[in-house]
């Protein structure tokens, strides 16, 4: 393979310098963006297989009467007996993975991405004007779960809930408001929530209320399947979850569902949303499953959380206000204008591009309060990235430091990059997987 990195460069070098550029910033920066993973060789060898090449539309087998029928080819295209193959063995590991009880549920693993999963969802049970509940944009919901500029909030009636005021998931509001607006779908999961979910109480909700419980989560998936965080089966009745973030697969979406939800799914999915399956990234995703199935990924999950509490501790003792108070999972949630001790940023978009300068490279969030979503108050961090790479407890307090130096001197550029000149040394020891490096 190093071989065939070779070849590209000589092939179209202005590519090759781009790939391998990228892949150096990745090696030598601190990638807290907590939606992004390092993958693995094995995965990035599956992304350059010959599925690329394949059109696969439809799935490998056919429904009849509600019930799957695996022996019936039920591709439009001919040539599919290594895809049909590969699409089976990607369904097992992911029924496998999620679920002690595969018999009862199914899996599709063709979302090109998590937002299409979403719709996929959303188109599969609801019509044009119908109700669904999902957590508003601004309190660390998904666009796709309802908000204004997305298709979900445009084509939907979504009712938006909001966390109270300790940022945590009011579930007394959010069954008022399913007993009121009758929903038939309940979204829950976040990308920028630090606390527990309890699936068990939404579970109870959606039973109440009549309500489909979806759980997006794209997020912490790899918390669930682990035994870091509550799984969201047998309460939810339908999981969607992208397959880049923590679980640290391929750009990809997958949905699990209980068995009776599953034909409808498949057909929004395709032809309702979607053409042709990316091949290559089910079979980077079969890759990724399996990995998620193995200890190491099992001790990585742990080490994932106990990063990011550690993380957390070290800034909040030096002034950084952390929404929540804490964080339970991968990801903190910073207020950088409300933070004290010499902390306080203009807002969180500025701070964010500084400390790039530094080679810390994360996003800005927006947090409850704010009008202006280009310049929020908020940062967002996580440890999935550098915990993939080896980091440790420890290495937070270096970690926790130049954050904090980052900060007090984000006006001094010289400061600014003796940090980076000194996180780009420090990256060195850490096994970053490329073969562009
Ligand atoms: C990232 C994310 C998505 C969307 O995934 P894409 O792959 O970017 O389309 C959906 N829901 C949640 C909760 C996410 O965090």
């Amino acid at each position: 393979m190093e071989n065939a990195v070779r070849y590209l460069t000589q092939y179209d070098p202005e590519v090759g310098a781009l790939a391998s550029a990228e892949a150096k910033r990745q090696q030598r920066t601190l990638s807290l963006i907590p939606s992004e993973n390092y993958t693995s060789k094995a995965v990035q060898l599956a992304l350059a297989t010959a599925y690329a090449n394949k059109y696969a539309e439809g799935y490998p087998y056919v429904w009849s009467d509600g019930s799957r029928e695996d022996r019936r080819n039920g591709r439009y295209y001919r040539g599919q007996e290594y895809t049909n193959e590969l699409e089976r063995l990607a369904i097992r590991r992911a029924l496998q993975l999620f679920t002690p009880d595969p018999g009862e549920y199914h899996a599709n693993v063709q979302p090109l991405s998590g937002a299409p999963a979403n719709l996929a969802v959303l188109s599969a049970f609801l019509k044009p004007g119908d109700t669904f509940l999902g957590l508003a944009l601004d309190y660390g919901g998904h666009l796709t779960h309802g908000h204004g500029v997305n298709i979900t909030g445009q084509y939907y009636n979504a009712v938006q809930y909001r966390l109270n005021d300790s940022y945590e998931l009011d579930y007394d509001e959010i069954r008022r408001l399913a007993k009121q607006h009758a929903p038939k779908i309940i979204f829950c999961g976040a990308t920028a929530y630090p606390l527990r979910i309890s699936f068990r109480q939404l579970g109870a909700i959606a039973r109440e209320t009549g309500a489909l419980l979806v759980a997006d989560i794209a997020h912490i998936c790899g918390l669930c399947v682990t035994g870091c965080h509550e799984h969201p089966f047998p309460h939810a009745d339908i999981v969607t979850t992208t397959t880049h973030k923590l679980l640290r697969g391929p750009r990809a979406g997958l949905i699990v569902c209980k068995k009776p939800y599953g034909a409808a799914i498949d057909r929004a999915l395709f032809p309702g949303l979607q053409g042709g399956p990316h091949m290559n990234a089910v079979a980077a995703m079969a890759v990724a499953l399996k990995e998620a199935m193995s200890p190491d990924y099992q001790r990585y999950a742990g080490q994932v959380v106990r990063n990011a509490k550690r993380l957390s501790k070290l800034l909040q003792e030096e002034g950084f206000k952390l929404m929540g108070g804490r964080t339970d999972n991968h990801l903190l949630l910073l207020d950088v204008v409300g933070s004290a001790g010499g902390l306080g940023a203009k807002d969180g978009s500025w701070l964010a591009k500084q400390w790039e300068t530094a080679g810390i490279v994360a996003n800005k969030n927006t947090i409850p309060g704010d009008t202006r979503p280009w310049y929020p108050s908020g940062v967002r961090l996580g440890t999935p990235a550098i915990t993939t790479i080896g980091m440790i407890d420890q290495d937070m307090v270096h970690v926790a430091e130049w954050i904090i130096r980052a900060t007090r001197h984000a006006e001094n550029e010289t400061e600014l990059r003796r940090i980076r000149d000194e996180i780009g040394q420090f990256m060195e020891q850490f096994a970053f997987e490329s073969f562009y490096v």
